[in-house]
């Protein structure tokens, strides 16, 4: 099967968009990641999807943990920048989560895990995470659809 053809049709899947942030020492690390589901509510997982050729997989394996940034949809530089699409020139402003975990400044949501399992399947490595601690704000998402950036628009019912 082509994999222009696959590619094309999981695009039809429309998504958020997430910014994986890790810690190994003092180093820091983010990843834009779309592949991100929520598995379990008892015990509370999540997981991620992880190329195997990506920087980020060793960094989670060497911490044992990641946090997930849900981003707004005034986020779109900031998912650029951590998909090494277009490097955003301010200075990124991380904020600390479970004592020192960074995740990503006014995103909507975000949740830091401990790696419960990692499981190798095909070309990407999944790590399912036990979720620690959980932060809220409201807003609106950042959404991808068919490789572009969009928003969200609530559908509006007139009888
Ligand atoms: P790098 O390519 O080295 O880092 C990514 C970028 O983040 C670089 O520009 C780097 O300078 C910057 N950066 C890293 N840490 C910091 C820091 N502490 N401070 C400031 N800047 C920093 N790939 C997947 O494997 N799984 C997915 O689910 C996935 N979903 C995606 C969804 C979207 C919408 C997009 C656009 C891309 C997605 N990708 C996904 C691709 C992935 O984001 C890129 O391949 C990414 O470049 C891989 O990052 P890396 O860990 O190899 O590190």
């Amino acid at each position: 099967m082509d994999d222009k053809l696959f590619r094309q049709a999981m695009g039809r899947f429309a998504t958020g968009v997430t910014v994986i942030t890790t810690k190994v020492g003092e180093d820091v690390h983010g990843m834009t990641a779309n592949a991100f589901m929520s598995i379990s509510l008892d015990p509370k997982l999540v997981t991620i999807s992880i190329d195997n050729k990506a920087a980020m997989l060793d960094k989670i394996k060497k911490s044992g943990k990641y946090a997930v940034s849900f981003l707004g949809k005034e986020q779109q530089n900031i998912s650029m920048h951590f998909a090494g699409q277009k490097k955003e020139e301010n200075p990124i402003d991380f904020e600390l989560m479970d004592q020192d975990m960074p995740v990503i400044e006014n995103a909507l949501s975000s949740v830091v895990c401990d790696v419960d399992r990692t499981i190798e399947v095909g070309d990407h490595t999944l790590f399912i995470g036990k979720v620690k601690d959980i932060h809220v704000r409201e807003g609106e998402p950042l959404l991808f659809f068919g490789g572009k950036y969009g928003s969200y628009q609530e559908n509006q019912y007139v009888k």
